[in-house]
């Protein structure tokens, strides 16, 4: 019996490379192996889906069945793959050993965790997957104020989502201000004072050091020693490429699992992409990049060896306070940033040298129209 081309992990990396390849090749043996259920749902709406009034249950757009009737992959939820044995093209899960014709490592990333001490730090709550979302919401049940650790993307769009849902929120970062890495200072301070118009509180320069359980909350303690007080806490604080199975079986890892323009990694006949993949050099973790990889995987996959090719990929920060486009500079280039601030936007445009070329740009409020128009100018990032 021949063998299937085997894909590890049903996000939105695993599920669009076979869904693609399915279209090329539609008799092919394709088999989704997960630890989650298997079914296909968008993660971005989980930090925007409280305000929009929606349950962790209408988030899933196609469950697993649904999938496989669509699309004739196989799926085989809640498996845990242990072990990879490149030499035997074999995995070893949970639910035995699985022989492969190709595999394709698809594996997401993990939640950062923070070195916290005290009693309240195994309830702290991350959210990277739907399972992690409803547990969030189940727990949200009852309570009045949320900590959030990290005013980055996901943090920043959490709070925003929380504070329209009723709930009070403080957002705690070690840095002087939020979407520090991504944005310059006035845009930056753009961006908190709407944020604070809705009523998000910031507490920045505050390096947390422990969570106490108190009072069935939590208190939370810097390393000033000012402490605050909440009845849930999540971490929003950023995600590391899971790449422990691929570096276990001698693959080639970096940052993340190092694959080159074809998704190859150093193995014979295993592929990376998504979350999990740093494409020479790139550590890409958006929606965009993962498609485009996904696709030309499926059609390299199908015969026809396809490179992936990334031009600049604006992401949308989903805060609904205030309009928000960013567009970092392509890797290993950098510039200066000029900034323009007015009461309804901010601008901000990443350039080289004097009045040289476009890089990357920060569009706020009124200013997020110019989005099409400066995303045209930029270079390639792949
Ligand atoms: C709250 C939130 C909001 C976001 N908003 C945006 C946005 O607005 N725009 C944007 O571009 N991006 C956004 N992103 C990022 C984007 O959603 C992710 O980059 C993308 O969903 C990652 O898909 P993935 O398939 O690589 O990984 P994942 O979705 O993490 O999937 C990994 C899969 O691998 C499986 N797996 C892992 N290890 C094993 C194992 N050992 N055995 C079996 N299965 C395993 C998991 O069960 C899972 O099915 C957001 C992310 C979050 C968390």
């Amino acid at each position: 019996m021949s063998k299937p081309i085997l894909i590890v992990g049903s996000g939105l990396a695993g599920i669009t490379v076979a869904r693609e390849f399915l279209k090329l090749a539609p008799d092919q043996d394709v088999l989704i192996v997960t630890a989650d259920d298997g079914g296909f749902y968008s993660k971005p709406s989980l930090s925007t889906a409280l305000a929009a009034g929606k349950q962790p249950a209408q988030l899933m757009l196609t469950p697993a069945d649904v999938l496989a009737r669509q699309t004739g992959v196989r799926i085989l939820p809640h498996v845990r793959v242990e072990r990879i044995d490149t030499a035997a093209a074999a995995i070893d899960t949970s639910a035995g050993r699985l022989e492969y014709e190709r595999l394709v490592l698809a594996t997401g990333a993990r939640q950062i965790r923070l070195p916290l001490s005290g009693d309240g730090v195994a309830d702290i709550l991350a959210v990277n997957s739907l399972d992690d979302y409803a547990e969030f919401r189940r727990k949200l049940e009852g309570c009045r104020a949320v900590a959030i650790i990290g005013a980055g993307l996901i943090g920043c769009e959490f709070a925003n989502d929380l504070r329209r849902g009723g709930y009070e929120v403080a957002v705690h970062d070690v840095a002087p201000r939020l979407l520090a890495r991504l944005l310059p200072p006035r845009a930056s301070a753009f961006l908190q004072a709407r944020l604070e118009e809705e009523g998000v509180q910031f507490r920045f320069c505050s390096e947390l050091a422990a969570v106490h359980r108190e009072d069935g909350g939590y208190r939370l303690t810097d390393r000033a020693g000012a402490s605050t007080r909440a009845d849930l806490v999540l971490s929003a604080v950023g995600l590391a490429p899971a790449m422990e199975l691929a570096q276990a079986a001698g693959i080639a890892t970096r940052r993340g699992i190092v694959v080159d323009r074809l998704l190859r990694t150093s193995a014979p006949g295993v592929f990376a992409l998504g979350d999990c993949a740093e494409v020479e050099g790139h550590l890409l973790p958006y929606v965009q990049p993962i498609m485009l990889a996904a696709r030309a995987l499926a059609r390299t996959l199908a015969g026809t060896p396809t490179a992936v090719a990334y031009p600049a990929m604006p992401v949308t920060v989903k805060t609904p306070a205030c309009a928000a486009v960013l567009c970092p500079p392509p890797q290993g280039r950098s510039g200066t940033w000029q900034e323009s601030v007015g009461p309804q936007g901010a601008r901000a445009v990443h350039c080289c040298g004097d009045g040289g070329e476009t890089l990357g740009f920060a569009l706020l409020g009124d200013a997020a129209g110019e989005r099409q128009q400066l995303a045209a100018q930029l270079p390639a990032w792949l």
